[in-house]
């Protein structure tokens, strides 16, 4: 961030690494220097720390290198810092967020909440995200949070440093809407009569006996006809592997509402090991897992589908 300008100022970080700038830019992004700049400031602007060769005060700042070196991005014109403005981390945002607020830049801390729909930090880490957008009340960011907490196999798993900084308030707001998502996709794994099963005639309708012990039933949809716009719910007989991956799925979706919950690798081993062992005539192994995977990817996009309908709460 040093360049060689002629600056008016130098700021000092934490670790004595000195960024020139101009007060003219501080004073306009923040009341909090501008202040300082009017006001006689013992404290903070000490004639000892005035460089002698170039007569500059310097004031000595408790953010880190790296804090500074973002805010003052963000306050003052490219051509003057020659760096741009880019996050690589959360805790990078948090002292962003922590320092624009307590120097009181409005407009610095507006361009820095704009990183909280950051695609990367919400794939790191989607919880602090949350905790961060709930802190500064950012609807948007919070709901698209909430969204990625999803892709969480269980929320908090463990002690996580968001935890220091979120409301109990908004931690619960975000269990409840884990739990109506689950509540959501747990009804497509037990309830099966969204399935077209003329879509997938290899998994039902084996022409085995109905005694045969690896046959179930099931009630499914037939596709629409004129008579029945919606499709009419039939029971159809059904291999028995498929109601275990159903019943697992669910399980597994009560935990986990995300759509990798039912694409797991010993849920979908486990079907694909049944289907490769079927006995039945008629039902040819290749056919049926070709026909489970595709119907292995509509459900998941269901699933994807079904959660996009569900809406946190926030009570901001
Ligand atoms: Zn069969």
């Amino acid at each position: 961030m040093q360049n060689q300008h002629p600056a008016d100022v130098i700021l000092r970080s934490s670790e004595k690494e000195s960024f020139y700038s101009w007060k003219i830019f501080l004073s306009m992004s923040s009341p909090v220097f501008s202040d300082m700049f009017t006001l006689p400031q013992p404290d903070t602007v000490n004639e000892e720390d005035v460089c002698d060769d170039e007569q500059v005060p310097v004031i000595d700042l408790e953010e880190d290198s790296r804090t500074l070196g973002h805010i003052l991005s963000l306050c003052h014109p490219p051509s003057c810092v020659g760096t741009r403005f880019q996050l690589n981390s959360l805790p990078e945002l948090r002292n962003v967020l922590d320092a624009t607020e307590k120097y009181d830049m409005g407009n610095a801390l507006r361009m820095a909440l704009e990183e909280l729909s950051n695609p990367s930090l919400l794939r790191d880490d989607s919880l602090g995200i949350y905790a961060l957008a709930c802190q500064h009340a950012c609807h948007e960011a919070a709901r698209l949070a909430a969204k990625h907490t999803l892709t969480l196999p269980c929320l908090v798993p463990q002690y996580v440093p968001a935890l220091e900084r979120i409301h109990a308030g908004h931690l619960c707001r975000l269990f409840l809407y884990r739990e109506a998502c689950a509540t959501a996709v747990c009804s497509l794994a037990a309830d099966h009569t969204w399935v077209v099963y003329t879509q997938y005639t290899s998994l039902f309708r084996c022409d085995q006996s109905e005694t045969d012990d690896k046959l179930e039933w099931t009630a499914v949809r037939n596709p629409p006809s004129r008579k029945y716009p919606d499709g009419r719910v039939e029971h159809v007989s059904v291999h028995k592997w498929w109601m275990e991956y159903m019943k697992r799925s669910e399980y597994a979706l009560q935990r986990w509402p995300h759509s990798d919950a039912v694409k797991d690798d010993r849920l979908v081993d486990d079907a694909l090991h049944a289907i490769s062992t079927l006995k039945c005539e008629g039902c040819q192994a290749f056919q049926v897992s070709q026909t489970f995977q595709s119907f292995m990817r509509i459900f998941a996009e269901k699933i994807d589908r079904c959660i996009a309908e569900v809406e946190i709460v926030l009570g901001f």
